[in-house]
């Protein structure tokens, strides 16, 4: 079962990609053909690129007034920012497509609504920087998506059951594998990138300021598509995670089992737990 293990994952592709291990798997899994689950992909990957547009807007605002707006900010300066390039554009989308769904539009939840930019932003990033095409992104999803199931599977992608770590995380995890299945890194890789960017968010808790999800959600999804960015350059360039991803993830789970309720979406520890939240405008938000 290749969702038991990021090991089974590498095995079962072989000589091959992960995207299109993952791909056989589902169809054999949900009776259909691989062309079907392409075109699902293709819809989705249809959507990110919305929810980028949408996000960079700089008028949306969320009806809390806290997020809006950033992302058209960073995106303005992102080619000449000191995180220049492909990391500087992966933020700015990142960040648009938080936004984007913090103002109520419609985003690709990968894995979760909240942890939904680091995926598209660095996958979207690259492909204008390197000229990746459509079919290769698909394909970069079915990577991602594989790398996810094998996380919600061990231990959770969930914030409230393991902190962000298990939103951001786990988004940040998948993204740097699908990004090695993308430049053509070996499945192996994919597992050390993906066990790289984990093991950098272990203990990152849930503290969404006023129990919505947007302080500091969308900053996350702006670190963590750079996140992913390094974790997939760092495992390309040969460097093998002294830890297994399964391991990594294993840790996952259990730093979240530990953490305490506080620090798992109720919205009462950490960024939460800060009394006022401070607009642009000087008003205090939400209190
Ligand atoms: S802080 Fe909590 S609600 Fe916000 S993205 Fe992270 S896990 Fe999701």
């Amino acid at each position: 079962m290749v969702e038991s293990s990021m090991q089974a994952l590498v095995e079962a592709a072989g000589q091959n990609s992960i995207a299109k291990a993952a791909r056989m798997d589902q169809a054999r899994k949900e009776h259909c053909e691989e062309s079907a689950l392409v075109e699902k992909m293709r819809h989705a990957l249809e959507v990110m690129r919305q929810s980028v547009q949408e996000g960079l807007s700089p008028e949306r605002r969320s009806l809390s007034g806290m997020v809006g707006g950033q992302a058209a900010l960073l995106y303005a300066r992102c080619r000449t920012a000191l995180g220049g390039g492909a990391s500087g554009l992966a933020a700015a989308y990142a960040l648009a497509v938080a936004e984007c769904n913090a103002c109520m539009g419609k985003i690709v939840a990968a894995p979760t609504a909240g942890a939904c930019g680091i995926l598209p932003g660095a996958l979207l990033a690259v492909q204008e920087t390197q000229g990746y095409s459509d079919e290769q992104l698909v394909d970069a999803l079915f990577t991602a998506a594989a790398v996810g199931r094998v996380i919600a599977r061990r231990a959770s992608i969930s914030g409230a059951q393991g902190g962000c770590q298990a939103e951001c995380g786990s988004a940040a995890a998948m993204t740097a594998a699908a990004l090695v299945d993308l430049a053509g890194g070996t499945p192996q890789m994919a597992a050390d990138a993906c066990a790289f960017a984990l093991m950098n968010t272990l203990g990152l808790v849930c503290d969404p300021v006023g129990g919505l999800v947007e302080v500091p959600c969308v900053y996350r999804n702006a670190a963590g598509a750079t996140l992913a960015l390094t974790a997939a350059d760092m495992a390309l360039c040969g460097i093998r995670s002294p830890i297994d991803a399964d391991e990594v993830i294993d840790a996952m789970k259990a730093v979240g089992d530990a953490m305490p309720a506080s620090l798992r979406e109720t919205g009462e520890g950490g960024c939460a737990a800060c009394r006022a939240y401070r607009r642009e405008d000087g008003a205090q938000t939400p209190g």
